[in-house]
């Protein structure tokens, strides 16, 4: 890991999560509170539905919260979503756009995510900027074009100004059990600071690269030990308490 990028392990509960799910983030925050002091920064991004009891009762351990998507526009007749500005009202300090699941269900097109990463700054959000191949791309050899051009075209200008976190997330390991090998997740990462530098000059060896997809505690610390990954974006693995304290510790 970059050692002067500090680590951060966001967790994804995607559409699960209800009022019940706070026992979790109880148990996590005793956790936080009563062990060791965590090296990485800890955010959640629950359903908008349970977002401020996140934010409440994640505070008094350092839980930060997150949204997992939002819109590009900050108001109006837009049924079902939700601003950036609301999210950051609810007390949010980061929020997930682009994520792989977004694009395959809403169909969300490069330019959208960057539009959203820009009004997720301009409510004083950090995006976190998901990019990944398909497992074919990623057997025809293309995975590192498809993430080039995914970065080249989800991350807006306003990132050499304002903080954004990439989220790598091979979409053949999310939620599947695969991971990449340590090798082929050390070059993308590698690959990833390459096109950041190239693009943001000296503001991009800061830019926190996390790695997603399949990460749990069985392989958190292999795997979060790698050159340029900066943390990680945890989904399955985020829910139980235990199992998230876990990969927060193997940090
Ligand atoms: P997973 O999901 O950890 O369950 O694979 C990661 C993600 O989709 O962010």
């Amino acid at each position: 890991m970059t050692t002067t990028i500090s680590p951060l392990i966001a967790g994804n509960w995607k559409m699960n999560g209800l009022r019940g799910s706070l026992d979790e983030l109880t148990a996590l925050a005793g956790m936080l509170t009563t062990g060791e002091a965590p090296r990485a920064l800890v955010v959640i991004c629950p359903p908008a539905t349970i977002l401020s009891e996140v934010v409440h009762q994640g505070a008094t351990a350092g839980i930060l919260a997150g949204g997992q998507d939002c819109h590009t526009e900050s108001h109006g007749a837009h049924t079902g979503d939700i601003s950036a500005g609301m999210l950051a009202d609810a007390g949010a300090q980061y929020v997930i756009v682009g994520h792989s699941e977004r694009r395959a269900d809403h169909g969300e097109t490069d330019a959208q995510v960057c539009a959203k990463a820009e009004a997720a700054i301009g409510a004083g959000l950090k995006p976190i900027i998901c990019v990944g191949e398909t497992e074919s791309q990623r057997d025809s050899g293309d995975a590192e074009n498809v993430v080039a051009a995914q970065l080249a075209g989800s991350i807006p200008e306003a990132a050499s100004q304002h903080e954004v976190i990439i989220a790598y997330e091979p979409i053949w390991a999310i939620g599947t059990g695969r991971t990449p090998t340590i090798e082929d997740i050390s070059s993308m990462h590698a690959a990833i600071r390459e096109k950041l530098t190239a693009r943001f000059a000296e503001k991009g060896p800061s830019i926190r690269i996390l790695y997603g997809g399949s990460l749990k505690p069985q392989n958190a610390r292999e795997i979060l030990a790698v050159e340029n990954v900066n943390g990680g974006l945890v989904g399955g693995a985020s829910l139980l308490a235990k199992d998230f304290y876990t990969i927060i510790s193997a940090v």
